[in-house]
């Protein structure tokens, strides 16, 4: 198991738990569901090893037919949003 060190954002302390990720390659976005990835117990930040990250990407460029495919909204906020 991969040993993570504390939150870099917060300090919290951080466990592998299961995940969903949505990981992004060349312009797309993929979804990976049950990764296994270093979760901050104060503030939910992830930390993904970088043997999954590297492992995410094998799948992404070998995987023919992919288990499922959902279709994402987007919404492009407008110029006056303030912040
Ligand atoms: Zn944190």
């Amino acid at each position: 198991m991969h040993k993570y060190g504390d939150c870099s954002f917060c300090g919290g302390e951080v466990k592998e738990e299961k995940v969903e990720l949505d990981y992004r390659y060349q312009g797309k976005l993929f979804i990976f569901q049950n990764v296994p990835s270093g979760v901050c117990q104060q503030c939910g930040e992830k930390y993904l090893p970088a043997k999954v990250a590297k492992e995410i990407e094998h799948r992404i460029q070998t995987k023919q037919k992919w288990d499922k495919t959902i279709s994402v909204p987007v919404d492009v906020l407008p110029e006056e949003v303030a912040v």
